[in-house]
């Protein structure tokens, strides 16, 4: 593949970019550019050559053929909220942000589907489609700020996914627009469609690897008529994981089954003061949606699974405020472990639930064995794990300790028969464990298919492989 270059037009492309975008859209300062040299990823920055902000796929396919013109590689931004490095610019890069084709399309209740913009913020795509007694699942916890087109691109997952998926299972379509500026439409309104391979499938992950995502037709489900959230707590990490593959095991599949443990649990109470119970080794975040009388029945049943393992105490939610503060509890764990030490570096390992107890205890002595600080929470229920690694990057030391404990991790949640990734992308931080997950046929495969789409290797150079 080749690679891109700087060349002596390379700083022209700004000022030409300003003829498509318009100059109020084109950010070229150093004070204006350094909000965009970085994501969510700690210790990963590199600062842009230039920000355009385009208002529609005409100039979102006019600024890629411009880049293709000088040779400069594009590197696409939904909020900037990723944590592998996936909208990190590599040097010399026209960072093109989506944050200004951020509108709702259209709502189209006879096919229950949603057309956004791919700008468009996942809270905003939820309350369009809530207002209409419709449900658009995927939650990531960044939803606030994150971008459709971000999620679609990093194939986002959430607090739901044990029961409804991840972003893959609800993109119906979408609009991309390829290298050389061509635009494709891939997918449709209908259920049903086995016309040719699944190029829409294609995109879904490739972190702006392929092409520039600009409209994104999302599937969408009737709004669940009742919820009811638990709290369950435990004096030992174990219990809460043999609950976990109980309830699966008992073919009870809750909206949510999320983890937290001790240190995550005394940071985040300290944070966001939901009530959690100081003293406990790990909690357990269940909750049931959809028929009233179904999620009355889930909801016993998951109690008593729940004391039948050892839970000290069950909590319920009783309306739904205190569901929304235990969730909003959950979400901010990654901000409340973060106010910890100066970097945070949050791993995303991902075993097959069975193997989750002893995934969370082999962190626990992989913390001990570096002397490092880790805390780990997650959505226990896909086996989705986030060892969150609190340390300083300035300390040469402790981030070799760091590099040889991600290591570790990743080559235990491999040999367990996991994956080094469950939701948030390979990006830069991740690619030098992808081969050993790959295998050699796959990851030739993988690196085939950048080149037929992008023989230039323009598009976002360097991220998922070198
Ligand atoms: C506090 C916090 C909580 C989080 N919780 C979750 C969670 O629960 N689940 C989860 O999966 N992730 C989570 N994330 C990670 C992150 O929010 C997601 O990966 C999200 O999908 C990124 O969206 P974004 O708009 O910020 O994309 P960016 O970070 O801007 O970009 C991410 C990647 O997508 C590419 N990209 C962006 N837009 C497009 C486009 N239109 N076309 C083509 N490529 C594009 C970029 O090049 C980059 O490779 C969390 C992050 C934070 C900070």
């Amino acid at each position: 593949m080749n690679e891109p270059q700087k060349t002596s037009s390379t700083d022209n492309v700004a000022v030409c970019a300003t003829k498509i975008v318009g100059a109020k859209n084109v950010l070229t300062a150093p004070e204006d550019i350094i909000p965009y040299g970085f994501d969510g990823t700690a210790a990963i920055k590199q600062r842009p050559l230039a920000v355009v902000f385009p208002a529609d796929t005409a100039q979102v396919s006019a600024v890629l053929r411009l880049a293709r013109e000088h040779r400069v590689p594009v590197v696409t931004r939904g909020s900037g909220t990723g944590l592998s490095g996936g909208s990190v610019p590599v040097e010399g890069a026209l960072v093109v942000c989506l944050a200004k084709m951020n509108r709702v399309l259209e709502l189209d209740t006879a096919n229950l589907t949603l057309l956004a913009e791919a700008g468009a913020v996942t809270q905003e795509i939820y309350d369009a489609a809530d207002k209409a007694g419709l449900f658009y699942p995927p939650d990531p916890g960044s939803m606030r700020v994150s971008t459709i087109g971000g999620n679609v691109a990093e194939n986002a997952g959430g607090l739901r996914g044990l029961k409804y998926g991840v972003t893959r299972n609800y993109v119906m379509g979408m609009e991309v627009v390829l290298a050389d500026g061509s635009v494709c439409q891939l997918g449709n309104k209908c259920v049903k469609d086995v016309a040719g391979y699944n190029l829409r499938d294609l995109f879904i992950g490739s972190e702006g690897t392929l092409g520039i995502i600009t409209k994104v037709l999302l599937k969408l489900l009737p709004k669940p008529a009742a919820r009811q959230t638990l709290l369950a707590t435990y004096a030992q990490m174990d219990a809460a994981a043999a609950t976990v593959s109980d309830i699966i095991a008992s073919k009870i599949i809750p909206c949510t089954l999320e983890f937290l443990d001790r240190k995550t649990i005394r940071c985040v109470e300290d944070f966001a003061h939901a009530g959690l119970p100081l003293d406990a080794e790990a909690v357990l975040l269940i909750e049931s949606d959809g028929h009233a009388a179904a999620v009355a029945d889930e909801a016993a049943q998951i109690e008593e699974i729940a004391r039948k393992h050892g839970a000290t105490s069950v909590r319920r939610a009783r309306d739904s405020d205190e569901a929304a503060q235990l969730a909003t509890a959950r979400r901010s764990a990654f901000s409340a472990l973060a106010r910890l030490r100066p970097t945070t570096i949050l791993e995303d390992a991902t075993v097959p639930r069975s193997e989750l107890a002893h995934m969370v205890r082999f962190v626990e002595s992989v913390a001990t064995r570096h002397a490092l600080d880790i805390a780990t929470f997650g959505h226990f229920g896909d086996g989705n794990l986030h060892p969150t690694i609190l340390t300083d990057e300035r300390d040469t030391d402790e981030m070799h300790r760091v590099e040889a404990a991600m290591q570790e991790i990743f080559d235990e949640a491999l040999r367990v028969g996991g994956t080094i990734t469950g939701e948030h992308g390979v990006g830069l931080a991740k690619k030098k464990f992808l081969p050993a997950q790959l295998g050699d046929a796959s990851y030739a495969l993988l690196k085939n298919i950048k080149r037929a789409l992008d023989p230039d290797g323009l598009l976002n150079p360097g991220k998922i492989f070198d």
